[in-house]
């Protein structure tokens, strides 16, 4: 299960209701529970997409802690993207983190993090695991070298659970990239049946045989865990786009996701206008009806757009003259049939893989939750 909390939601700059650029998604196993509960909820891993400025002032208002970030990813360059990169590294250094944070970005953020670290004599008490994306995507295929292979990155969170990230270039004005998410959790189930039916009673030999162990019984009988073990592995995945012009570029990445978050920076029409009146600078970015129709087209069942331009209010009316998230939400509603939500700063979003579900219903697989604001 993935939870994700949209904490700023505007394009370039920020409004009164929207911040610029940052989700938070918390890894959270629905399978660590009874005697790992005051562990589990101590425990809730998460994973930084995107740092625009300010991102540090919005978590304040959400439970996520800087301790229990495991990665941050930058999408691209831009500053709505990365401003608040440093002040957030700098916050978590001083409310004392000491464990190693792995930045999986562009090249280009090393360089801004050393001017800034060197500039404004910035210690960080703890390791930068910097990640370039561009060696990521020319590592050889090899699927035994270390932790990268190919395009991915695996995040090991316990020995049950696990994250791996997985990166597609995009198009926008300056190199940009996607990243699928996918969490993995693999849960030992006991056959208990079948121990019953084989005459073996419930004893230690239970908790043993669970944790993968082969045994040998009181009458002497040797029992492997693989025949009485069920591994089963449920999985959930999310695609974050960064800015991109051409949904199309996550034809590979969408393929099995469980939902997709992708900018919709304007509606079709003003992006035509944009374009038109200024032949010579395209801002490359996706109107909600194109990220509409590749959503339909891929049968994509659940989509969020964000990264809505500042012209746009936060109130929905498609009546009203002023743009606003009844317009976005017509345009993307032309092209799209399924479940559709406009993210707003502070929404939170639950995540289930198919696994986990009691009924197959797509609509049910990403549930709203409300605002983290407050809480
Ligand atoms: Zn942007
Ligand atoms: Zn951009």
């Amino acid at each position: 299960m993935l939870k994700l909390t949209f904490l700023g939601t505007s394009a370039g700059v920020p409004t009164k209701q929207r911040n610029v650029t940052a989700l938070a998604v918390e890894c959270l196993n629905p399978y660590s529970s009874g005697a790992n509960q005051q562990h589990n909820k101590k425990s809730r891993p998460w994973v930084l997409i995107d740092c625009g400025e300010g991102t540090q002032q919005q978590l304040l208002h959400t439970k996520l802690s800087l301790h229990q970030l495991q990665a941050i990813c930058i999408t691209h360059v831009h500053g709505d993207h990365c401003y608040g990169l440093p002040g957030l590294l700098a916050s978590a250094a001083m409310s004392g983190r000491t464990a190693a944070l792995t930045i999986i970005a562009p090249k280009a953020i090393a360089t801004l993090l050393e001017a800034i670290t060197l500039t404004t004599e910035l210690y960080l008490p703890f390791t930068i695991n910097f990640m370039a994306i561009e060696d990521i995507l020319s590592e050889p295929n090899d699927e035994h070298k270390g932790k990268v292979t190919v395009n991915k990155v695996t995040i090991n969170l316990d020995h049950q659970h696990q994250l791996v990230i997985d990166i597609y270039p995009l198009s926008h004005r300056v190199t940009s990239y996607g990243f699928g998410i996918t969490q993995t959790i693999s849960r030992r189930t006991l056959n208990t049946d079948k121990l019953i039916a084989a005459g073996i009673p419930a004893s230690v030999l239970w908790g043993r045989l669970q944790q993968g162990e082969d045994i040998v019984t009181d009458d002497g009988r040797k029992l492997y865990a693989e025949d009485y073990v069920d591994n089963d592995v449920q999985s959930t995945r999310v695609v974050v786009a960064g800015d991109n012009d051409t949904p199309e570029c996550l034809s590979a990445a969408v393929v099995d996701a469980d939902l997709l978050v992708h900018e919709a920076t304007y509606t079709h029409e003003v992006l035509n206008k944009i374009q038109a009146k200024n032949p010579d600078f395209d801002p490359m970015h996706s109107s909600a009806q194109l990220v509409g129709r590749f959503a339909e087209q891929l049968g994509v069942k659940n989509l969020i757009l964000t990264h809505f331009s500042a012209r746009y209010q936060s109130f929905d009316n498609p009546d009203s003259s002023t743009p606003n998230m009844a317009h976005i939400r017509i345009d993307a509603q032309s092209t799209y049939q399924d479940n559709l939500w406009l993210a707003a700063d502070f929404d939170q979003y639950m995540v289930n893989g198919a696994a986990d579900l009691a009924d197959e219903e797509e609509g049910s697989r990403v549930q709203y939750l409300g605002s983290a604001r407050g809480c």
